[in-house]
C-alpha cells in the first residue's frame, strides 16, 4: 500500500499554467494548478519533463517554491545556452500544460515542529526552496528565529525582494552582492566565506538547524564552512542545483 502510494506521487502528470510572474529578467515564478497534487513539504522539488515534435525529452529538477497551503510554484533561472530553463521562462504561457511529477525529497525539509533557529543560506536560485520555508513559517504561525543569507550577484539579481524586504518578525535577512553593490550599500559585497559565515549564522550552542542550497561549489563551500564553526555535519542540511550558477 505504501508503496503503491510511493510509486503513484510519482506518476507524470499534466499541470496547467495559471499564472507567470517575473522575478528579476533572467528569473520567473510558473504558478502551476496541478489537479493531482499529495501535498508537498517546504523545501520539496519536482520534476519536469518536456517533449519535442521529434520525441526527444529533457527532465530537469526544480524547487517547490511555495508552502504546503498555496499552489504549486516553481521559480526557475534563464541559463541563455541552457535546453529547458530558456523554455520555461520565456515561452510558457498561463494556459498551457506542463509535465511534472512529484514531490521528491524527504531530507531537505523543514516543518514548523522542526522549530529553530534556523539558518538559511542561498546562493542565487538556491533561495527557493528557503522561500517555501519562511512562508511555511508564516503560514503557519511558527516563532521559530531565521537568519537567512543570501548571495547574489547584484542587486537587480536578488530573487523574491521585495517579499524578503518585508520579512517577517524574528526573520533577519542579510543580502551579500558580489558582482556589483549600488552606491551607499553597506551590506557584505563578497561571496559567502567562513568569515561572513562566523559574523551571521547563529552560535553553535543555539543548536541552530542549517539549510544551505545554491550551486554546488557555493553549497560545498558553505557547508564546510559551517562545520568548521562547529555545526555538526547532521545538522547541516544541503540542496546541489548542479554547476551552474554564481
Ligand atoms: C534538486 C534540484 C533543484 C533545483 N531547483 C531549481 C530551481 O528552483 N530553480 C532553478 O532555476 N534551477 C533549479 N535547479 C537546476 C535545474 O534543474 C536545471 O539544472 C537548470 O534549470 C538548467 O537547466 P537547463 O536545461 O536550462 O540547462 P542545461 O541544458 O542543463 O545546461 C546547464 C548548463 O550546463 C551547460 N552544459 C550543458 N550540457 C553540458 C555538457 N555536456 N558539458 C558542459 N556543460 C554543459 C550549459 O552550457 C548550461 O550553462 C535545481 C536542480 C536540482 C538538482
Amino acid at each position: 500500500m505504501a508503496r503503491a502510494a510511493v510509486l503513484g506521487r510519482l506518476t507524470w502528470q499534466v499541470a496547467g499554467v495559471e499564472q507567470v510572474v517575473d522575478e528579476t529578467p533572467r528569473v520567473r515564478t510558473i504558478v502551476l494548478d496541478v489537479p493531482d497534487w499529495p501535498g508537498h513539504r517546504a523545501g520539496q522539488h519536482l520534476d519536469i519533463r518536456l517533449t519535442a515534435e521529434d520525441g526527444y525529452r529533457a527532465e530537469r529538477e526544480y524547487s517547490i517554491a511555495s508552502a504546503p497551503d498555496e499552489p504549486v510554484a516553481i521559480t526557475v533561472e534563464r541559463l541563455d545556452d541552457g535546453e529547458v530553463s530558456p523554455y520555461l521562462t520565456e515561452e510558457l504561457r498561463p494556459g498551457d500544460g506542463l509535465e511534472l511529477r512529484g514531490p521528491i525529497g524527504g531530507y531537505f525539509v523543514w516543518d514548523p515542529e522542526d522549530g529553530g533557529p534556523l539558518l538559511l543560506v542561498a546562493g542565487g536560485s538556491g533561495v527557493v526552496p528557503l522561500r517555501a520555508m519562511l512562508r511555511h513559517r508564516q503560514r503557519s504561525g511558527s516563532d521559530a528565529p531565521v537568519r537567512l543569507l543570501y548571495s547574489s550577484r547584484t542587486l537587480g539579481d536578488v530573487i523574491y525582494r521585495r517579499e524578503l524586504d518585508q520579512a517577517a518578525d524574528g526573520v533577519e535577512v542579510v543580502h551579500t552582492l558580489t558582482r556589483e553593490q549600488p552606491p551607499g550599500w553597506t551590506g557584505p559585497a563578497r561571496r559567502v566565506d567562513a568569515e561572513l559565515l562566523g559574523e551571521f549564522a547563529w552560535p553553535t550552542e543555539d543548536g541552530a538547524l542549517a539549510f544551505v542550497c545554491g550551486p554546488t561549489s557555493f553549497v560545498e563551500t558553505v557547508a564546510a564552512g559551517l562545520v568548521e564553526l562547529g555545526y555538526p555535519p547532521a545538522r547541516v542540511k544541503t540542496e546541489r542545483f548542479g554547476a551552474t550558477g554564481r
